[in-house]
């Protein structure tokens, strides 16, 4: 989105070195430029300028795909031009995206008859997928309040501080209270017991997250289901889960697939995952799936009917692209349950960091998050700034409430992440801490020169910090500088 600002003088016009062989004038930057160009200078200017975007393969920071084999880009091309709407004019793509929802509920066992077909829908993404899910579980719980004779205009949500924006998105939008647990130094995740102890009367559902976006870390569903169904008995109450498998989703049944986190455990009613995640698929596709149709209520199911045949349409947005749905059907029938076996491969990824405190765990998404063990006078944000000098894209962001003074720096480990990557990454990092050791203390200096409280005498800053407060006051510093920028970027 843009969000408006003053333009500096310099910004209000694109000028483009190539392309003055088929345009004289520079372009307006923000207004249409009053005559039509040629087709060749306006792929020139725009190609020129997005050579200084960043290169997706080296961007560590993203968990989003950034390859897919050539045969799927060729039916990806070859359904641009699909409306995924347009149901009755392309029956197959709606019957591929049906395909899928019924192949990714099997993989999340839900408790499908042999002739019974799953519920659940193609988005845009996991975001759509949970804003929906969201809405199900609110107007299940209202439904039962207003039954019950109860008021139902306090609704909440239950989730650990470590949830990705779309949580509180969901809950400002559609007027929910967003109740986070609480996170601590040594644990990133949601604590079930503690998420329990919050659960009241008014909340909607528990949100699990399957793949903490912040260092990869699978929440305890099961102990969290355990716990629940205890609470719920002993209250009367029904208070349901929702598993936000949105990187986990397409790890777990396949590197894991013991572990129970989805619907082999009641209380788990519906499941999102992004197609464009593990499911490795070009941004622009997630799933929800529900446990079964009495979890989906029927009145937020709209019935069109004006392109043709009756059309059930649960979603947020209405026309949308189909390629990304044959791309998802693509990558399930070519890999296959066993083929899918090759993420193995992708763990070694994990081993290759040696100088770190690593904060993701064994168990998780492929990701390797770590802080540095001192970074009491070169942070996390300086060996991030810098790796980005070799191309490659590597976050830094602090912890959410109360462990935010833990610094990490993450890399996600996707299909396209070779080997050869990983080793000339750990290679760059050591080019990187090597030269920071050789580097003087950027940010102390910074405090320092502004004397940030401190006395100045004939000039000079005198400085009497211990080790650890020098270091809050740079964590505090980079936060606050991180925060503003976070606001705006988020991690995704
Ligand atoms: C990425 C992510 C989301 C948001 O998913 P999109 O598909 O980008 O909309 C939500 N939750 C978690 C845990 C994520 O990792």
């Amino acid at each position: 989105m843009a969000l408006s600002k003053t333009a500096l003088d310099t910004d209000v016009s694109v000028h483009s070195t190539f392309a003055s062989r088929y345009v004289r004038a520079s372009l307006p930057r923000f207004r249409m430029p009053e005559n039509s160009i040629p087709k060749e200078a306006a792929y020139q200017i725009i190609n020129d300028e997005l050579m200084l975007d960043g290169n997706p393969r080296l961007n560590l920071a993203s968990f989003v795909t950034t390859w897919m084999e050539p045969e799927c880009d060729k039916l990806i091309m070859a359904s641009v031009n699909k409306n995924y709407v347009d149901m009755d004019e392309y029956p197959v793509t709606t019957e591929l995206q049906n395909r899928c929802v019924n192949m990714i509920a099997h993989l999340f066992n839900a408790p499908l008859g042999e002739s019974e077909t799953a519920v659940g829908v193609g988005t845009v993404g996991s975001s759509e997928a949970i804003m929906l899910a969201g809405l199900a579980f609110k107007r299940k719980w209202q439904n039962r309040r207003k039954a019950e004779g109860k008021p139902s205009d306090q609704p909440n949500i239950v989730t650990g501080a470590n949830v990705q924006v779309c949580w509180e998105k969901f809950a400002r939008y559609f007027e929910v209270e967003l109740k986070e647990v609480k996170l601590r130094e040594g644990y990133y995740v949601m604590d079930p017991e503690k998420a329990v102890e919050m659960v009241d009367e008014n909340t909607i559902c528990v949100a699990a997250i399957l793949g903490s976006t912040l260092n990869g870390e699978f929440e305890d569903v099961k102990l969290l289901n355990d716990l629940l169904t205890e609470k719920n008995k002993e209250t009367g109450w029904d208070t349901p889960i929702h598993v936000d498998a949105a990187s986990g989703g397409f790890i777990a049944p396949f590197l894991y697939p013991d572990l129970e986190w989805d619907f082999r455990l009641p209380l788990v009613k519906s499941i999102n995952v992004s197609g464009h995640k593990y499911g490795l698929v070009y941004a622009g596709i997630g799933w929800v799936i529900w446990r079964s149709k009495e979890d989906l209520p029927e009145e937020l199911i709209f019935h069109i009917n004006y392109l043709g045949a009756d059309q059930p349409t649960f979603t947020l947005n209405f026309s949308k692209g189909s390629s990304q749905v044959i791309a998802q059907y693509y990558q399930l029938i070519r890999f296959g349950l066993r083929g899918r076996d090759n993420m193995l491969v992708l763990r070694e990824g994990l081993e290759l960091t040696g100088r770190f405190d690593i904060i993701s765990k064994d168990v998780g998404v492929p990701l390797v998050a770590f802080s540095l063990k001192n970074n009491s006078t070169h942070n996390e944000f300086e060996v991030s700034d810098m790796l980005r000098r070799f191309g490659w894209i590597v976050p830094a962001y602090t912890m959410p409430p109360d462990a935010q003074h833990i610094t990490v720096l993450r890399v996600v480990i996707r299909e396209d992440f070779s080997r050869t990557l990983a080793e000339r990454l750990v290679n760059d990092i050591q080019k990187v801490m090597h030269e920071l050791e050789n580097l003087p203390c950027k940010v102390c200096a910074r405090i320092w020169i502004s004397g940030d409280g401190d006395k100045e005498q004939h000039g000079a800053v005198v400085v009497k910090k211990t080790a650890l407060e020098t270091q809050r006051e740079i964590t505090t510093i980079w936060r606050k500088f991180v925060m503003e920028k976070k606001k705006m970027n988020g991690v995704c």
